[in-house]
């Protein structure tokens, strides 16, 4: 997926995907807010999703909360980028506000799972940047689940079985953060991209740039 589009400092650049993934609880949409609030030029992918909305979340922000059979009609007509069965549920990224953004030479944060993320490497493999987070222990993802109490025991004993399954996928990403400490795991992802952003092959402006500044030296 290639795009134009001004960058942070003025030269064009593509935007890029940047991809986080984890087991639930393992401090993955803390650290998707952190990123949202504090870096200009990324905007969140909001997916699709038919799992019941829970306390707190609002439809629209947090996901699009669907039915089965819309779900299954933007699958049809090709409107999503991606999407996957996740603890019986659909979940998938709508194509055009990520198409919208890249082209404005946005960056797009995706709060996505591994399958998710397969699909958009097959698809966009040079604009994917992938990181995985993993929690210190198989204790500190428990008490963060139970602290987050917004799901009923079964569904807890449930995301913990899933996780071992999930974390069997870390290999395929770019870039793996263990959460010892929100903070520091917030600076390590904000430092992923930060440098991410400044790959010469994204920075679609630099020839013109670089030319540019040749033509002042020459005078
Ligand atoms: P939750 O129901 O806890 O919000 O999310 C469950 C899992 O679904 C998380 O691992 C989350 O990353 C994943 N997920 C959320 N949205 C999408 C999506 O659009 N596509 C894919 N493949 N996974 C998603």
């Amino acid at each position: 997926m290639t795009a134009g589009g001004h960058g942070f400092d003025g030269v064009e650049r593509r935007g890029l995907m940047f991809v986080l993934s984890s087991p639930s609880g393992a401090g993955k949409t803390t650290l998707s807010r952190l990123l949202i609030e504090r870096m200009p030029g990324l905007k969140m992918s909001v997916s699709a999703t038919t799992r019941p909305m829970r306390p707190g979340e609002i439809d629209g922000r947090d996901y699009l909360f669907v039915d089965k059979s819309r779900f299954e009609a933007m699958v049809k007509r090709d409107e999503l980028l991606e999407w996957a069965t996740v603890f019986d549920n659909r979940y998938g990224t709508p194509r055009e506000p990520v198409e919208t953004a890249l082209s404005a030479g946005q960056d797009v944060l995706f709060d996505i799972d591994w399958q998710g993320t397969q699909q958009l490497r097959e698809k966009a493999r040079a604009d994917v940047v992938s990181v995985f987070i993993l929690p210190p222990s198989a204790a500190d993802l428990e008490k963060r689940l139970h602290t987050r109490a917004q799901d009923a025991d079964a569904v807890i004993r449930g995301r913990m079985s899933r996780a071992t399954h999930e974390l069997s996928h870390w290999a395929e990403y770019d870039y793996i953060v263990i959460n010892h400490d929100i903070d520091e795991a917030f600076a390590e992802v904000q430092s992923i991209l930060k440098a991410e952003r400044l790959k010469r092959e994204r920075r679609t402006g630099l020839t013109t740039f670089v030319r540019e500044l040749q033509r002042q030296l020459e005078k």
